[in-house]
């Protein structure tokens, strides 16, 4: 527990005001949703179009045409991977995690959405088939697939590790790819990579300190994460250095194994579906000044 200050005293009422009940900040009710069975249904006659291997401790850049899956598969062990997501034609719209945590929950599964950056906040991709949704919230509260934390960098760990470098963390993994695929300076492409969708991963917070914790994925060889791509996306994974991230991350001590990403393209678009437009706010901010 954190230090309280001995001033602080709970007050009379403190029980009472603890037991307010807490409301959804956001009611996925008023959400534009997607329509799931229709996503599904395009997969029927798919074909693949691509394929690409992300080895252990590496990444590897991916394209996704809007109106397209892709799968994320696991292989050979259980291994978690860092996914990063933009807009093909604009780098600078690109997965938010926190106003996707805000909106679906701090894990992703089948139906929820991946949405991008302000001012363009619309939907990226939609995801359609999650083969460890069975493991819903375990005893610790802990689940699969999160947008609570942020990716392994080899900052906080020189910051932890008192001052050692190490060059295989998701942050450094996926700047590379990055790098690799446009052409552009590392130290450009580092500001591009963000928060990830943590896929695989097992984690939570602690009931008693509110810390992140992560477990021993559930993953095994064969399942999949499947998303629907509502734009043209460029996206890039990293088999994180962690393994199945059950002890540590941020060194070469954990069994990594790499990942499968598979991209199909459907006979025909979803019945009913159009690619979203960027958010309709105008963007004037309550100013006239420009
Ligand atoms: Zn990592």
């Amino acid at each position: 527990m954190k230090p309280t200050h001995p001033d602080h005293a709970p007050p009379a009422d403190a029980a009472a005001r603890r037991a307010i009940k807490p409301v959804i900040c956001y009611p996925v009710e008023t959400l534009p949703r997607p329509d799931l069975a229709a996503l599904r249904a395009a997969r029927a006659g798919w074909t693949k179009i691509d394929e690409v291997i992300v080895p252990a401790r590496e990444a590897k850049f991916f394209e996704v045409p809007a109106g397209c899956f892709f799968r994320i598969v696991s292989i050979d062990g259980p291994q978690v991977g860092d996914l990063n997501l933009w807009s093909l034609k604009d780098l600078n719209e690109r997965f938010y995690s926190g106003k996707t945590r805000a909106l679906h929950g701090t894990h992703l599964s089948t139906g929820d959405q991946l949405w991008s950056s302000i001012p363009y906040l619309r939907p990226m991709a939609t995801i359609t088939e999650d083969t460890l949704d069975w493991y819903g919230i375990d005893e610790h509260g802990g689940s699969v697939h999160d947008v609570i934390g942020t990716r392994c960098d080899p900052y906080t760990h020189h910051l932890l590790s008192g001052g050692e470098t190490y060059h295989h963390c998701c942050h450094s993994n996926l700047t590379r790819a990055l790098a690799e695929e446009t052409g552009l300076m590392k130290h450009a492409c580092e500001f591009h990579v963000h928060d990830v969708l943590n896929v695989f991963m097992c984690t939570g917070f602690t009931r008693d300190t509110g810390q992140y914790f992560m477990k021993a994925s559930p993953v095994r060889p064969g399942d999949y994460l499947e998303f629907f791509a509502e734009i043209d996306l460029g996206g890039a994974l990293s088999a994180c250095p962690g393994g199945d991230c059950s002890s540590e991350h941020s060194s070469d001590a954990a069994a990594c194994y790499p990942l499968k990403i598979e991209i199909y393209r459907p006979q025909d678009r979803p019945e009913g579906w159009v690619s979203p437009a960027q958010n309709g706010y105008d963007r004037t901010h309550g100013c006239d000044l420009d």
